[in-house]
Formats: structure tokens, sequence, C-alpha cells
């Protein structure tokens, strides 16, 4: 068994790690003060600005086919690069990225939303989640109803990310009450925020926010259906499946990148004529630390490397998020702790890492969906215990 990275792994990576130093750390006062000020860390120009910059670095489309100018990486190797982008806080990814479920876009839908989304001139966002279903999405009620050529909007969704900058919106309606949204019931539309509906901020304990997206009767053309009728909820899946393993690979970068300041000041700080690090108590956050870290890391690159297979990653990438998302929330508290009071000031990142990880237990499927995932492949006999060495 061969844990090391590959030539080419390694040059990819270390190529983003230098971008992000070089390019992308320096801004990190200026992202903190700002932040205090209650502005966005970047604005849409900047963040442009340094996604160009990126892509002369060929940081263009991780995982974009090479058709449309993408890098087309392996899952292992974005989850690496994920990594990476998880040692700043600076709120920077890399560009030429569209939603993977953009490309079930027919020839036509892909020059008017895949192609402008990846090339940066068009946001979009992904609206599965309302009021009345979250972790049960197979609730939805927003409605589209046939009407001639078109299709007829109704209802709310709620918490989405990017939903009060996007230009449009992959929403997840009901077509067919009578099939159930298992029974291929729901369909997934692109509908431009042209087409009449409006978004409203979600405030949130993390920086930036999510939208609710409210449809009045919005009218969107037969045409603007992605994928086939039907398909709504097999599609919104997939889009939440990738999740499970960038997440966790974000959060790993933020543990490392967290923990090394916690070294630094375990070495430096003194209480009692000695550092607080030959204190056991510290030692032993420390320590448990890295033990998670590593498992997590582990796990996420199994996942990842599942889906480089072609093999179902859904238990394995479950796995991967419940256990990424914990270990970062319980290696931020303890960074926070060894930091002392400074750990809770805003004048240190520790505080910001401890709001924004938070979410990562929550989004893309709570931790109790990803157990309740976990638990019933087991007992159904979908995976046996060990997975593939077994
Ligand atoms: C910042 C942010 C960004 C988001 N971005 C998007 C987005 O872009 N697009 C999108 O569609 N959605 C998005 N979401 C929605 C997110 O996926 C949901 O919030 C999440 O799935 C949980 O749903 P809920 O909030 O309705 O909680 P609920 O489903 O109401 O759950 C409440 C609690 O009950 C638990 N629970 C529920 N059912 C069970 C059960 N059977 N057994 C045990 N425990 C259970 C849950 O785990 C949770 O702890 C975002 C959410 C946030 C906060």
């Amino acid at each position: 068994m061969d844990f090391s990275l590959g030539d080419e792994e390694k040059a990819i990576r270390d190529t983003a790690r230098a971008f992000i130093r070089n390019e992308v750390m320096p801004l990190e006062q200026e992202v903190l003060r700002r932040e205090r000020d209650h502005q966005p860390g970047l604005d849409r120009s900047e963040l442009r600005e340094l996604q160009l910059k990126a892509k002369k670095f060929g940081f263009w489309g991780l995982s974009t086919p090479e058709e449309y100018g993408g890098m087309n990486l392996s899952a292992v190797m974005q989850s690496l690069i994920w990594t990476e982008l998880g040692h700043t806080f600076v709120p920077f990814r890399f560009g030429g990225e569209a939603d993977n479920i953009l490309y079930y876009a027919n020839e036509e839908q892909k020059r008017e939303y895949l192609i402008p989304t990846i090339e940066g001139e068009r946001i979009s966002c992904f609206a599965i989640t309302e009021p009345g279903a979250g972790s049960d999405a197979a609730n939805i009620k927003l409605s589209a109803r046939r009407d001639g050529d078109d299709w007829v909007l109704n209802g709310e969704k709620t918490f989405i990310t990017n939903g009060n900058d996007a230009d449009f919106a992959i929403v997840v309606a009901v077509t067919d009450r009578e099939k159930g949204v298992r029974g291929g019931g729901t369909t997934a539309f692109l509908v431009d925020r042209a087409m009449g509906w409006r978004s409203e901020f979600i405030r949130t304990m993390g920086e930036g926010g999510p939208a609710s997206l409210i449809f009045d009767n919005v009218r969107v053309p037969a045409r603007n259906i992605l994928g086939e009728i039907g398909q709504g909820f097999q599609l919104g899946m997939q889009w939440i499946g990738k999740g499970r393993y960038t997440i966790p690979s974000h959060a790993i970068g933020i543990a490392e990148r967290a923990l090394q300041m916690a070294l630094e000041h375990a070495r430096t700080r003194e209480t009692f004529g000695k550092p607080i690090g030959t204190n056991q108590a510290i030692q032993w956050m420390i320590a448990d630390s890295e033990v998670e870290l590593e498992a997590a890391r582990w796990l996420v690159l199994k996942a990842a490397w599942t889906v480089d297979q072609g093999t179902d990653p859904r238990h394995a990438s479950s796995m991967a998020k419940l256990y990424g998302a914990g270990m970062v929330n319980r290696v931020v508290d303890r960074v926070l702790q060894i930091h002392g009071g400074m750990g809770y000031t805003r004048e240190l990142p520790i505080e910001r890492w401890y709001r924004q990880v938070r979410l990562y237990r929550i989004f893309e499927g709570t931790d109790e969906m990803q157990r309740l995932i976990i638990s019933r492949d087991l007992l159904r006999g979908y995976t046996k215990i060990g997975g593939h060495l077994a």
C-alpha cells in the first residue's frame, strides 16, 4: 500500500500552495479589518482579479473538463487543493468552475448558463432547501405547473448560498405530486433572476450569508428544464454529493493552519515562568488534534479516491464529511483554548474559524444525516464493515 503522492500531484499541490502563500495570504489582515467593519472580505472584482491571476499559473476550473478550458483534475487532486485553500481564511476559491449538474444542460443551455458560469460572467446558485424541507429534502413543496410552453413556479427556497448575488438559480421543483419526489415527481429548472424571483439576505453567525428565494408566479420557459422532467431530486443529490468530500478537504486545511498557530503560541507564550507547551494539558490538546487531523485526512482522501474509481462514493463521503466536520470544530476549539483570551479576540482569525466551521456540521447533510446514511448502508447490507478491504 502506497500512501505517498506522485510527482505530478506534489507539483500541482506545491504550485497551489505557493500561489496562496504569495498572492492570497498577504490580504489576510485587510480581510479581517473589513469583516470587523461588516464589509465583505473580498468584493466580486477583487475575487475575479485574483482568479485571473491564478489562471496564469494554470489554476482554472479544477473540476472543469478540458474541452471547457478546465484542468479536469482527479477528485484526489481537487481534495488536496481544497486543503490548500483551507490554509487561508481569505474567501478565495479558484475560478473556472460551474455546478457539476450544469453539465446535464443541452447545447443551447450550455451556451447560456454553463459557459458564462465557467467564465465567471454569471453567478449561479443551487436551491433545494425550503422552510419546511432541509434534512428531509424529499418533502419539498415549491411547485411548477405547466401552462402552455411555460412552467409557473410558486413557493420559497431558503438558506441558498450565493442566493443574493446569483444571476440565475438551479431550482428543484415539484412537477408531479402524484409521483412523489423519489418517484420522478421533481424537475430542475434554470431560472434567471430576470424571470421574477427575488432574494432576501439571511444574517448568520458566519461571514457572508445565504438567502431565501421567493417565487411568486415565476414563469419559466420549458426549454429551461435542466436534464429530464422527473430527474430533479436525483440531480439535487448529485450536486450535494460533491460537497461531501470538498467540505472536509477544506476543513483539513483550516485545522492544519490553526494547529500550526497553536504550536507557535505554545512554544512562546509563558506562564509561571515557562512556555505553556511544557504543560501536559496543552500537549494533550495538541496530540489529540494531530491524531484527529491525520484520521480525517485519510478518510477524505479515501472518499475522493472512491470517486475517482467510479464506484459509489456515498458511504465513504458520508464518513469523510461527518468526521472531517467534527474534527475541525474540535481542533479550532482547542486552538482557541490554547490562545486563551487572545483566541477570543477579533485580532486573530481563530474566532472567525470557530464561527465558520460550525456550519460544516450542518450544510450539505447534517452530522445526523451522515450517521443515518452510514448506519442505514450497513443495516441494509449495501456496504460491508471495512468497505472495499473487507
Ligand atoms: C449557510 C448555509 C448555506 C446553505 N446553502 C445551501 C444551498 O446552497 N442550497 C440548498 O439547497 N441548501 C443550502 N443550505 C441548507 C442546508 O443544507 C440545510 O440547512 C441542512 O440540510 C439542514 O436542514 P434544516 O436546516 O432544515 O434542518 P432540519 O432538517 O430541520 O434539522 C434540524 C435538526 O434535526 C436533525 N434531524 C432532522 N431529521 C433527523 C432524523 N431523522 N434523525 C435525527 N436527527 C434529525 C438535524 O440533523 C438537525 O440537527 C444551507 C444552509 C446554511 C446554514
